[in-house]
């Protein structure tokens, strides 16, 4: 057993090394990802809950990277956060996604809402709330179409100065949303002090459902709990009809997932505004 201890370090080291180094080139290309235009935007509707009416739709940042082919986000939004690159790339997407919120506007003549993640790095950048003043300005969009999604994490470093920063966006108009319910981080007590709108539970408590009974007893009471608190409640991550139906009995009032609509490049939930407005 002991050698076998040992093996497992060494493989573990070599792995770390292997990793760095593609970390690095990573780094390298992400640098340049705004200027070679490899980065796209990916949209996914929010569904009311038993109905074919879209809420609103998350923004999820892609990058086709000419070195490294398709990267996900899950690889690259970390690196970004650790580098800095977000600041950059985070406002990259702000722009990108207030341009395709106009132009939805003049195509569709229907106000479509964007949820668009930000990262903490991004929010405590000094510059953040004075750099989003000056956007809104200058697109003259309404901020109360966007709402941004926040994680309880991005507070844990400094809760003080996270709650002045959402209180700012607040004061913009824009709406917030606490993404990732349940995957650890979350408590029930941030809702009370902090000042979301809208309440995302992540796929990974969705997930645990159907297994685990006193989890839905808990998802039950989460959900009243939200709505006491006048908060609206999205279900992430849905993708079967089983998952959907048994979180609608439970009453959330949106629902998001594969099962209703994968994200999509900006062409292809085009056609699914089009096939709306049309029927
Ligand atoms: P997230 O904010 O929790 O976004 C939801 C993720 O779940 C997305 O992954 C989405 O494609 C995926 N998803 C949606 N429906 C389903 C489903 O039914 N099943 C499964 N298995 N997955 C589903 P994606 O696009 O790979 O993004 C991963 C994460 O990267 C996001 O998680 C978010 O934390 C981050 N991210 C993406 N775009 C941005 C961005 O513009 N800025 C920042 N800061 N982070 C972003
Ligand atoms: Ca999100
Ligand atoms: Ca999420
Ligand atoms: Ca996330």
């Amino acid at each position: 057993a002991k050698s076998e201890g040992r093996n497992r370090i060494h493989i573990f080291n070599d792995q770390i090394k292997h990793h760095n180094v593609n970390q690095i080139k990573l780094e390298e290309q992400l640098r340049h990802a705004i200027e070679y235009d490899e980065l796209s935007l990916h949209f996914q509707p929010i569904y009311f809950v038993n109905s074919e009416d879209i809420y609103a739709v998350e923004v999820l940042l892609r990058w086709n990277s000419r070195e490294f082919g398709q990267v996900s986000p899950r690889d690259f939004i970390p690196l970004a956060e650790e580098t800095g690159l977000i600041v950059s790339i985070g406002e990259w997407v702000i722009y990108e996604a207030i341009r395709v919120m106009k132009k939805w506007k003049r195509q569709f003549d229907l106000p479509i809402k964007l949820f668009i993640n930000l990262s903490s790095r991004q929010i405590n950048h000094p510059n953040f709330t004075r750099e989003l003043r000056r956007i809104f300005d200058i697109t003259e969009i309404d901020p109360r179409q966007i709402s941004f999604e926040i994680t309880e994490s991005m507070m844990i470093d400094n809760f003080d100065q996270g709650k002045k920063i959402l209180g700012q966006l607040i004061d913009m108009g824009v709406k917030l949303s606490l993404d990732d319910f349940g995957t650890g981080y979350s408590s029930l007590s941030s809702l009370r002090h902090l000042p979301f709108q809208i309440l995302k539970i992540d796929k990974s408590f969705i997930d645990d459902l159907s297994a685990v009974d006193a989890n839905v007893a808990i998802l039950k009471a989460i959900i009243e709990m939200a709505h006491s608190l006048d908060l609206l409640v999205v279900a992430e991550g849905i993708e079967s009809q089983e998952q959907y139906d048994l979180v609608a009995s439970l009453g959330v009032d949106f629902i998001q997932g594969y099962y209703t609509t994968p994200p999509l490049p900006e062409n292809k939930i085009e056609e699914v505004f089009r096939q709306r407005t049309l029927s």
